[in-house]
């Protein structure tokens, strides 16, 4: 369709203020914290579930994409409009519209950032245990549709045990309710199937989540390490011990420099490596897991273990992990986060194979991680002013997500699949395993109305 037709209906829909279609705004709209640009053919600002209803329903009659947004921080292309079509950006609709203390729900619009609930959270002393590190700007509509993961998930699990139903719009506009707010729903788990879909298969304009009431006791400790080695072991033991902290949370020493650098979260500038132990819920007996921890951590040749004094102290290391991946951008003007999981057991072994691709491709190679997840973020950095870098960055990439998978992990623990590792997923599915996910992208989507492109790689069937 002629796009100036297209941003006159649409205008129709929602009102010219919220419809964006001049060059600047397509150019913005083609980026997300990706190494993927694309470009839409307008972008529309929806106030609720009707005008997004409205808005999908054209985009079926017209035949063309729709493409959900929220902040588009996602790592893995999973906003950039590769054929064109309609972004739908939900910063309008940015209400909380319940908190149920009493039966620990809460119900967002998609749009809502995820410390805004947790900030609204804190004056009742409950909390949303998910915390992805960009959570003062991610939003529950991207959470969603990533299955995002973060520190605290080691202990209370990744987004799609938090979210528990949605309201959403299908490729036609029809408006349908998945799951609800009690814990066993009848029918077929279709909550679980739409979270971590990356905008393919649906857009949520709702979403129930469970809350919990906020632990009673805390205690964060750092733990220091002259080798990247002793540190991934001693997750391994930690882990092997029966004991599941909060958090398990390792940066190396690329990245302690550039954390230092910026934000001051005190870590030792000489340490090849510090993990961030957090331990939370009842004030009683947690002395004694600490101490058990600490014994720990000195059999596998800890360097000294600090324990956060004020809730301050706590901050500042949370500021430093937090924001490592910001920290990493003074290093090199760009960097490719990888994402991809392995055993616990596997973390040194791997680690060290990862270094060692970065000294094959000649690239600086910085480490920051869920650890206790066995989740790793190795970032390479590189500048993409530099053609034949960039070449390099994707084949290390690739190349480390292979060896996740051959150590029997995964090609993703959080970030998604994207534009970015489509072809990655046949080093951990078989044609058959993509042919079978295809056909649920089929049954929601038959046209291919939602994000094309993402996800599934081509297959011979
Ligand atoms: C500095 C930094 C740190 C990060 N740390 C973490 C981390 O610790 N853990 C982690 O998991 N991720 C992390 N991320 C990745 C990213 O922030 C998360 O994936 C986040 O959930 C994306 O939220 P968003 O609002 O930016 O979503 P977007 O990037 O806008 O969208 C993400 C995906 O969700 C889809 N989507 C958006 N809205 C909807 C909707 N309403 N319905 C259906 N689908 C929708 C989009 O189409 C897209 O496929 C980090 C990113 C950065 C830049």
């Amino acid at each position: 369709m002629d796009r100036e037709k297209m941003v006159e209906e649409l205008v129709k829909l929602v009102g010219k203020e919220n419809v964006l279609s001049s060059e600047t705004d397509l150019y913005l709209y083609g980026y997300d914290a990706s190494l993927f640009r694309g470009k839409p053919d307008c972008i529309v600002l929806p106030g609720s579930t009707e005008e997004v209803s409205k808005i999908v329903k054209f985009a079926h009659e017209a035949g063309v994409h729709v493409v959900g947004r929220g902040s588009g921080t996602n790592l893995s292309g999973g906003t950039i409009p590769t054929q064109g079509g309609i972004v739908v950006h939900f910063s309008r609709m940015n209400r909380i519209l319940e908190i149920d203390i009493e039966n620990q729900r809460a119900v967002v619009e998609p749009g809502v950032f995820t410390l805004a609930l947790k900030n609204a959270l804190a004056r009742y002393g409950y909390v949303y245990q998910p915390d992805p590190a960009s959570e003062k700007v991610s939003t529950f509509g991207g959470n969603f549709g990533e299955n995002s993961g973060g520190p605290h998930c080691l202990k209370y699990g990744v987004t799609t045990n938090h979210i528990l139903g949605a309201e959403v719009v299908l490729y036609n506009g029809d408006v349908v309710h998945v799951g609800g707010k009690t814990l066993d729903n009848p029918g077929y788990d279709l909550t679980g199937v739409l979270v971590g879909s990356e905008g393919t298969l649906g857009i949520a304009t709702k979403l129930i989540l469970r809350i919990m009431p906020k632990p009673e006791a805390v205690k964060t400790m750092l733990a220091i390490y002259n080798t990247l080695e002793d540190a991934g072991k001693t997750v391994s033991a930690i882990i092997g011990d029966g004991i599941v902290p909060a958090t398990l949370e390792m940066l190396d020493r690329l990245t302690i420099k550039a954390v230092e650098e910026s934000i001051h979260a005190g870590f030792p500038l000489d340490a090849e490596a510090v993990l961030i132990i957090e331990l939370d819920g009842l004030k009683d007996g947690m002395e004694r897991l600490a101490e058990r921890i600490m014994e720990i951590c000195k059999k596998n040749n800890v360097r000294e273990v600090k324990a956060a004094k004020t809730e301050a102290e706590r901050m500042q290391l949370w500021a430093g992990r937090k924001g490592a991946f910001g920290a990493i951008a003074r290093l090199r003007p760009n960097y490719l986060v990888c994402d991809g999981t392995v055993p616990r057991t596997k973390l040194p072994e791997v680690l060290t194979k990862v270094m060692e691709v970065g000294r094959k491709y000649d690239l600086s190679i910085a480490n920051v991680f869920h650890a206790g997840d066995g989740n790793l973020h190795p970032l390479i950095l590189f500048d993409e002013r530099n053609e034949e870098e960039l070449r390099k960055v994707h084949l290390a990439g690739s190349e480390i997500m292979k060896l996740c998978a051959e150590a029997g992990g995964t090609i993703s623990g959080e970030h998604g699949i994207g534009t970015e590792k489509k072809k990655e997923m046949l080093f951990v599915f078989t044609p058959q395993d993509i042919g079978a996910m295809k056909k649920v992208k089929m049954a929601f989507d038959p046209e291919d109305i939602y994000n094309p492109g993402k996800v599934l790689p081509e297959i011979q069937e």
